[in-house]
């Protein structure tokens, strides 16, 4: 029988529950258990898709192809569940079936409520994740306890903790002990009240994991104890990971937390195997060498906004005993101050995806500024875009080159629209999504990177594509396709031979990348990276 564990926020959000709930997931998986996750966002639109990353930051791909939130990337960074679409509902979603179910008839006339048909609904998402293979969910509530649109959720979790009985759920609720500078005290009150919130909904957590600036002392963990209802070894202190987010699970592990869940749910569990994790974090912690390596993106503002790039480069870095120094660089001021300026001494430059007009030319000219100065450059989704119409311009003498995305009207769409894409009007999860094979052509630097697998999975979100009508000339210029769809129809892979490491791939490989896994053609960058820093 599969066991849930239910994971809340409280007092503010960005405390970290994805992260949390990455950590619990990958303590459980080391002590034998098979997990799997999933998140729920409160908020209207059916999925992230369509949401710019100011407003949401990353869009996450899963392998099955859908738009979700970013902590599904931690969940897959820190753990082997089968994350997949069923890994993410949103109001928005589960409102959209319900609705689909009322036009069908499904509701035999009855009156369609909150309660019961969306909580209903809410729980049939839960159980999806229910199977022989599958030990322990872990379902994360996003929003806070107290936000309106979080009630049904909260109502419904509750429920479901009724309907299993006592020891196959477990309610986790994660809150923040403020410090008072001007008072020079922390306070445990917001704590107190977001509990009392919890459980005039009827629920009564389990454990708390209270973020913290500085460590809890007994008189604290006693008034939480007291005031919440949770026994001391139930309160779990955790002092901010910076600047090392792989090192939560340690700080759950030194509590005793798996230790507890393996207890309060009655799963049979092995004792630990951290090897693999903590030799990454040994490394991760004192690398080797160390390099600076260029972002250059339209969003770089804000951290979450290429989320899963960042972490994919730090893998890179611990597959090389290295630390990877990253340089955020604004492509529009690119624009401005010219790519000298602003990528000057660093050891590699990466183009990550992206949409819209703004910023092109600033990408372009940093893609331009790689290939001229034999710097290591990787090109992702846009960033491969970018670096195609760069070629098309300055060494296919394609004065205008460009994707029909930027300019409609360019005579020489080097980016064109998909085929698939033509006909297609809605916005929402209508673009070239999830896993797609890719045909490696021998000998290549991608080829061999990918440890000479003729054919390789990667995640897609995009709906422009090389046009192959060019291919030839871009072939005489030196950048050769070192990856295609199987029917040949589509280039997913090209790089520039008479360079050191170029590399420009349609897909996205910084969702397959892991701490202790990482991603080949990140790890092979980075080489290159500190290569070229070594040459320099
Ligand atoms: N805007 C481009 C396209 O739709 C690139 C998308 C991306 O980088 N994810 O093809």
């Amino acid at each position: 029988m599969t066991k849930h564990i239910f994971v809340t926020g409280g007092v503010v959000s960005s405390l970290g529950k994805g992260l949390n709930c990455a950590s619990i997931g990958m303590l459980l998986e080391s002590r034998g258990l098979r997990v799997n996750l999933q998140k729920f966002d409160p908020y209207v639109n059916v999925d992230p898709g369509t949401m710019s990353p100011f407003e949401h930051g990353e869009v996450y791909v899963t392998r099955d192809g859908a738009e979700t939130d970013l902590d599904l990337g931690h969940y897959e960074r820190f753990t082997n569940a089968p994350i997949s679409r069923n890994s993410n509902f949103t109001t928005g979603s589960i409102y959209s079936s319900v609705i689909n179910k009322e036009r069908k008839g499904e509701y035999l006339g009855k009156t369609v409520q909150v309660i019961p048909h969306v909580t209903n609904e809410i729980k049939e998402c839960i159980r999806k994740l229910d199977n022989e293979d599958t030990d322990v969910v872990i379902s994360e509530i996003g929003g806070i306890v107290g936000d309106i649109e979080s009630q049904p959720f909260l109502e419904a979790i509750r429920q479901f903790g009724h309907e299993a009985g006592p020891g196959n759920v477990l309610f986790i609720h994660l809150t923040l002990i403020p410090y008072l500078r001007a008072a020079g005290e922390m306070k445990t009150k917001p704590t107190q009240h977001t509990v009392k919130d919890l459980m005039q909904i009827g629920i009564q957590p389990d454990v708390l994991i209270c973020r913290t600036e500085a460590p809890l002392t007994p008189s604290m963990r006693q008034k939480i104890t007291l005031f919440c209802n949770v026994s001391q070894e139930c309160v779990i202190e955790e002092l901010d990971a910076k600047p090392f987010i792989y090192q939560i699970p340690l700080m759950l592990v030194e509590q005793g937390l798996d230790s507890l869940i393996v207890k309060k749910l009655g799963v049979k569990a092995n004792c630990h195997d951290l090897g693999k994790w903590m030799a990454m974090l040994n490394t991760l912690k004192n690398p080797a060498h160390s390099l600076e390596i260029a972002v250059v993106g339209k969003y770089i503002s804000l951290q979450s906004a290429y989320e899963s790039i960042y972490e994919a480069l730090i893998h890179g870095g611990i597959g090389n005993d290295a630390r990877v120094r990253i340089r955020r660089v604004e492509s529009d001021e690119i624009e401005e101050q010219g790519a000298q300026n602003l990528l000057d001494g660093v050891s590699g430059i990466l183009v990550p995806g992206g949409f819209g007009n703004r910023g092109i030319e600033g990408k372009i000219a940093a893609t331009r500024y790689a290939r001229e100065n034999g710097i290591p450059f990787f090109g992702i989704c846009l960033g491969m875009q970018c670096a195609t119409i760069e070629m098309a311009r300055n060494c296919l003498g394609l004065a205008g080159a460009n994707s029909t995305e930027f300019n409609p009207d360019t005579p020489h769409p080097v980016i064109c629209l998909l085929e698939e894409q033509r006909k297609i009007t809605k916005m929402g999860g209508t673009m070239r999504l999830g896993a797609q094979p890719c045909k490696l052509v021998p000998e290549t630097k991608t080829w061999k990177a990918y440890g000479k697998s003729d054919v390789i999975q990667e995640r897609h979100r995009h709906r422009y594509e090389f046009n192959s009508a060019y291919a030839e000339a871009f072939a005489k210029a030196g950048a050769i396709v070192s990856g295609k769809s199987p029917d040949g129809e589509l280039v997913e892979v090209w790089e520039y031979a008479k360079h050191p490491w170029y590399v420009c791939v349609q897909y996205h490989p910084e969702f397959q990348s892991k701490p202790t896994q990482p991603h080949p053609l990140f790890r092979d960058f980075i080489a290159a990276g500190l290569e070229y820093q070594k040459k320099r």
